[in-house]
């Protein structure tokens, strides 16, 4: 597995996240705080083993809501995609799964991130010919495991939740479900302006007024990277273009309504 390789504490925090309080206090409240307050949840007798299920479309931040928690918690994180584990030979898939909580367990706190965890928790014996059945039962066993599970929390992700074998969507396993849908007018702002960090926008843009334009009705986090990236390509071939040897002279240009129009345009 390539990204399995190792684990770390991501570096994406909230302030990179536009939106989606609902989503943000879900997490805060299933995994960042029974990771920092275990007491507390002990305590109200909440049972801080419950995984959450992130689903929604493509692009709308799941991932990058995931690794924002584990920042904030101060946990590892070990991204796993559901296909990448299921390509081996029979037998070895099973394995995987149980040498992956093995390693989480020594590097906890630490959150497991599933994504396209359908991939893992279907059974596909009509389409490929093959089942998952046995990586399936051996995730099912770590996650009702919970004792053995000590600082070990599970999220996973999907895009398609109704082909999600049930079973491990019950309570105690990925039992919290959480929507993270296509954001509001409002929330492509908020979006907007997480994604302007750190980039020259000129004051001139009102990114609120951006994220309610027609234009943008529909568009995920994802295409919202990407039109921010393509208006500043716009403005990067504009302070070029002219011809301007002078560096220090380019480096004051900045990102400007127009850029953002003819962006919006390829859209
Ligand atoms: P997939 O289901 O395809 O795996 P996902 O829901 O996990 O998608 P992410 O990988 O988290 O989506 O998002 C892709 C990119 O889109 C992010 O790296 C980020 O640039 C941007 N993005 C998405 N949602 C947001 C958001 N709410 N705030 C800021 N950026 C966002």
């Amino acid at each position: 597995l390539t990204r399995e390789g190792f684990s770390s504490v991501p570096n994406v925090t909230w302030d990179e996240v536009g939106g989606l309080d609902n989503v943000r206090n879900e997490l805060k409240n299933y995994v960042v705080q029974s990771i920092k307050n275990p007491k507390l949840y002990q305590h109200f007798g909440v049972s801080s083993k419950t995984g959450i299920l992130l689903f929604g479309p493509p692009g709308c931040g799941k991932t990058l809501m995931a690794k924002a928690a584990a920042n904030e918690a101060e946990a590892n994180f070990i991204h796993v995609k559901g296909p990448e584990l299921l390509n081996k030979y029979v037998g070895e898939s099973e394995l995987e799964v149980r040498k992956l909580f093995a390693r989480a367990r020594h590097c906890s706190p630490c959150i497991i991130f599933f994504d396209e965890v359908d991939a893992l928790t279907t059974t596909r014996g009509r389409e490929g010919g093959w089942v998952v059945e046995r990586p399936l039962n051996q995730l099912l066993i770590e996650l009702d495991g919970a004792d053995q599970r000590q600082g070990v929390f599970v999220i996973g992700a999907t895009n398609r939740p109704e082909v999600i074998d049930p079973a491990i969507l019950r309570p105690g396993r990925l039992g919290n479900h959480v929507l993270v849908p296509l954001p509001s007018a409002e929330d492509r702002g908020l979006i907007l302006k997480a994604l302007a960090r750190g980039k020259p926008i000129d004051p001139s843009i009102d990114l609120t007024e951006i994220g309610k334009r027609k234009a943008c009705e529909r568009l995920s986090g994802a295409d919202l990277n990407k039109l921010m990236e393509d208006a500043a390509m716009i403005a990067l071939k504009e302070a070029t273009r002219s011809g301007n040897p002078d560096e220090e002279k380019m480096l004051l240009c900045t990102i400007q309504p127009s850029h953002f129009d003819q962006a919006l345009e390829k859209i």
